[in-house]
């Protein structure tokens, strides 16, 4: 029956279409599932490539994904035919299909061209229906979009299959979102994982240096000794300790004699070599009793839980052990030392009166036969404590205690005045004179020798352009530290101090001998920069260091000084005047000029004028003198006679 066949008819469709919806609704519970349990982010594009093409019947379904800057998409993955040369591409976001689909965060199909402007409808009309795009839209943002190609079997992709690719676009949307969160976790935690293992190996380093730091900031790397801060914290425990229980303490100070003599002449490994010697013999001396640390260059300190009196007994030993030959090199040498006692509670109950004790004590036995001196009050009066000094160094820095009194030197030739030489006093409050070679040290060792020097450029500066002013055109010399010549801003600070004066051509540096072993090439370059400036340079207390003919040779220098210890003792040591003799000859052959210093007598100025020297300086001319008194002496007339006489006489 017609109604009956009609009936049928239908219901098969019903059933067929019920089956379908059944076979979709599985494809899609599967798919969700599967994409859902999935948390590798590509897996999850190609698995919703792959069932998007079978849920939409589609000849090629492709992925297209935005990328993290929101300018392109790519291409993650695809499905069925040509998919493979598509995968990777990129395009711009605003772009195809999936532009139109990105701006309106709608699906793409056939229904959407009625939407469309003439225009964009002309543009689609061709690919509507055999392409469909629905949007992938996450928790926040629009992600991407499904993309199927060409219905399986030609026709259209009709409204069951935006549906059904709506419905599961929404379910990837969340497998892609969770693959993308656990993809950054991923890369979180192995970044996490990365960032640790390089701490634990920035950490090991920084222990390893920490280590080593400490034991930099608490022994001293030539001797292994405690250094002076460590040696400073055991005498400031030893201080509580003793002064809580009543007994007694010793803090001794021991000085090589003349190290400097034996680091100068033999060498610094030497030197270094009777450093280690001396540190371990007086461990051994002392032993598990007391403690020892290295101050400062050769200087050690030592300390005791004894009384003054057993400490001295110790010193004695200690002392006697030193005097044993070291061997240093191919030679073996024979050291002494001074050593100054200082004890608790006779001389003081805290660590800065004991260490002034101490070192008063220590500069009085230098002068003592035995080389030992306990502390006693007149120590204080006869020479301030050199701890004591450096305090006082600041301040008198900063106060202007500091002078400069100038030598003449004379031209033994023309019997004129050559020029003069700076030379620092500091004249104390407290009327006790400290030698300018202990306090230059001292401001060497405190670190204040550069803002010293360049005080010292800028007096000498101002004395000789008062001096211009007064037609006394007077060449001056300035003692220049090696080391402050190799500070970086040394030319900076020369330049401002010379600048707009009148004192070129009359400006000397006197830079000491080890010049020959600092670094050559910047040496050359500093020294060509000062000549430039119009500056002369003169190579102080020559004979006494390391001297290098060949560096001398081509240091663009002017002048060498011979240091006064060969000219004072040239009279009555062959080997004395040798060298000065062969030093003035070896200038001359070098077209240097050669200052003698320490002339103190006639008798000197006579051989040094024999041998050629060119200029001499010391008491027999004059002593260094204050600018009034130096003054006066060239008002005098008779002097530039007087003076005139001299080296004629000594012809
Ligand atoms: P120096 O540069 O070798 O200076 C020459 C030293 O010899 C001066 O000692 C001077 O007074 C002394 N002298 C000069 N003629 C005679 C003499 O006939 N007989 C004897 N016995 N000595 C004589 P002074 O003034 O005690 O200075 C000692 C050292 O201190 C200087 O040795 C120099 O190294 C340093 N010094 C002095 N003033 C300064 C300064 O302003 N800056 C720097 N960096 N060092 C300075
Ligand atoms: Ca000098
Ligand atoms: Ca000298």
């Amino acid at each position: 029956m017609p109604h009956d066949f009609v009936g049928d008819e239908a219901i098969r469709l019903l059933e067929a279409r019920l089956r379908q919806r059944d076979n979709e609704i599985a494809v899609l519970r599967e798919t969700t599932q599967a994409i859902g349990s999935e948390l590798d982010l590509d897996t999850v594009f190609q698995l919703i490539a792959d069932r998007a093409r079978e849920l939409i019947q589609a000849e090629t379904v492709l992925v297209p994904i935005v990328n993290r800057d929101c300018n392109e998409y790519t291409y993650r993955a695809g499905s069925g035919e040509h998919a493979d040369e598509i995968i990777g591409e990129s395009l711009p976001l605003d772009f195809g299909v999936c532009g139109w689909v990105w701006k309106h965060l709608r699906p793409w199909w056939r229904g959407t061209l009625s939407e469309l402007t003439p225009q964009e409808r002309n543009l689609w009309e061709g690919r509507a229906g055999t392409l469909i795009m629905v949007p992938l839209i996450g928790h926040r943002h629009f992600l991407g979009g499904i993309a199927g190609m060409n219905k399986r079997g030609g026709g259209e992709f009709n409204r069951n299959d935006l549906h059904l690719l709506e419905l599961f676009a929404g379910q990837a949307a969340i497998a892609i979102e969770n693959a993308m969160a656990m993809e950054n976790v991923d890369q979180s935690r192995r970044l996490a994982q990365d960032a640790q293992i390089e701490l634990q190996r920035v950490n090991k380093r920084l222990s390893a240096a920490n280590r080593e730091l400490e034991y930099l900031s608490l022994y001293d790397p030539l001797t292994g000794l405690p250094n002076r801060s460590l040696f400073r914290d055991q005498l400031r425990r030893g201080l509580e300790t003793a002064i809580s229980s009543g007994n007694a303490l010793s803090l001794m100070i021991v000085d090589i004699d003349r190290f400097q003599e034996i680091n100068d002449t033999l060498g610094h490994d030497v030197g270094d070599e009777i450093l280690r010697a001396t540190a371990a013999r007086l461990s051994v001396a002392v032993g598990a009793e007391g403690a020892v640390g290295r101050m400062s260059g050769d200087e050690f300190a030592v300390l005791l839980g004894r009384n003054g009196q057993d400490a001295l007994q110790l010193a004695r030993q200690m002392r006697n052990g030193l005097v044993q030959a070291i061997p240093a090199g191919d030679r073996e040498l024979v050291i002494t030392a001074s050593i100054g006692i200082a004890s608790c509670p006779d001389h003081g109950k805290d660590i800065s009166t004991l260490f002034r004790c101490a070192d008063a004590a220590m500069v009085a036995a230098k002068h003592e036969a035995g080389g030992i001196a306990t502390y006693d009050e007149e120590h204080d009066a006869r020479l301030p404590g050199r701890f004591a000094l450096a305090v006082d160094l600041r301040k008198a820095l900063d106060n202007r205690e500091f002078a400069l009194h100038y030598q003449p030197k004379l031209d033994l030739a023309t019997g004129r005045l050559a020029g003069v030489e700076a030379l620092a006093r500091w004249p104390r409050e407290n009327g006790t004179a400290v030698p300018p070679d202990m306090f230059i040290s001292a401001l060497e060792q405190t670190g204040l020798i550069a803002p010293f020097t360049y005080w010292a450029l800028e007096t000498a500066v101002a004395q000789r352009t008062a001096w211009l002013r007064r037609g006394w055109n007077i060449s001056v010399a300035v003692n220049v530290p090696l080391s402050v010549v190799m500070e970086p801003r040394f030319m900076a600070e020369l330049s401002r101090i010379v600048d707009g004066c009148d004192v070129r051509n009359g400006l000397l540096l006197e830079i000491t001998e080890n010049i020959f072993l600092g670094d050559y090439d910047r040496i050359n370059e500093v020294l060509a920069e000062v000549r430039a400036i119009g500056l002369g340079c003169s190579i102080d207390d020559f004979g006494t260091g390391h001297s290098s003919l060949v560096r001398l040779r081509q240091l663009p220098v002017g002048e060498i000084k011979v240091d006064r210890s060969f000219v004072m003792a040239m009279l009555d040591s062959k080997d004395d005047e040798v060298i000065v003799r062969s030093t003035i000859d070896l200038a001359h052959n070098l077209g240097l000029k050669v200052v003698a210093e320490g002339v103190e007598n006639a008798r000197i100025l006579e051989t040094l004028a024999t041998l050629h020297c060119d200029v001499v300086q010391g008491h027999h001319i004059s002593r260094p003198l204050p600018v009034d008194e130096l003054e006066k002496l060239f008002g005098t007339a008779s002097w530039a006679t007087a003076m005139a006489g001299r080296s004629r006489e000594s012809k």
